[in-house]
């Protein structure tokens, strides 16, 4: 896919704000520090269109972005900071629920695991909930260039066999930093959107 533009429409932080509108929407989670807006400043190309998170898990925000004017991206807050209360935590839930239930136009959501661990609680929970809302499930297994490539093959069945994916589910390792695996990222999502 070519990105011939790649702007932010809202940081949404209440369902009012939502664009309205069919566009088709693909969704981003995962633990904060993942890489997410790394991941999204790399395959939108634009460095500083998705903020690199300074205070992790203080974004209480649901970004959304439009590219080449076909289809939304949508940056969900990140999850399992170790410093939020409980009610905290409640309301994360309660602000992704929201979005999950209430988006017609959410074709996908990408879970973002970092390639070098195995999935953690939270991950799975994650990966779960997304399942059971009736989402695919792509899996981006970030930073990719932190392990040899020798071992990508053992990661990436790491990763599989921990959140007992199904076979038809992709892994997609991706690096930011190296640019690696952008192009299998936007294959997918051009899978989405033809298919
Ligand atoms: P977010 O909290 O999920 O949005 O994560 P960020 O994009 O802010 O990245 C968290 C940290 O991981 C930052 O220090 C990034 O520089 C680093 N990082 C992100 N992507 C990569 C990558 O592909 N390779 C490496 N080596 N580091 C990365």
């Amino acid at each position: 896919m070519k990105i011939k533009t790649a702007d932010i429409v809202i940081s949404a932080v209440s369902q009012k704000q939502y664009p309205e509108g069919m566009m088709p929407e693909v969704a981003m989670v995962g633990r904060s520090n993942v890489g997410k807006s790394s991941t999204i400043n790399t395959i939108l190309n634009r460095k500083k269109l998705a903020r690199i998170s300074s205070s992790p898990g203080k974004t209480r925000t649901i970004n959304f972005y439009i590219i080449n004017n076909e289809f939304h991206l949508v940056d969900l807050p990140g999850y399992g900071y170790a410093k939020v209360s409980r009610d905290e935590r409640a309301a994360w839930g309660k602000f992704i629920e929201t979005y999950l239930t209430s988006r017609k136009n959410l074709v996908e959501v990408l879970l973002l695991v970092d390639i070098r661990h195995e999935p953690n609680n939270d991950d799975v929970l994650m990966y779960n909930w997304i399942k059971q809302y009736g989402f695919g499930t792509i899996v981006v297994a970030t930073k990719s260039d932190k392990i040899p490539r020798s071992q990508l093959q053992k990661h990436i069945n790491l990763i599989r066999g921990t959140l007992k994916m199904d076979a038809e589910d992709k892994v997609i390792p991706i690096s930011s930093l190296k640019k690696q695996g952008i192009e299998n990222l936007w294959g997918a999502l051009e899978e989405l959107f033809i298919a």
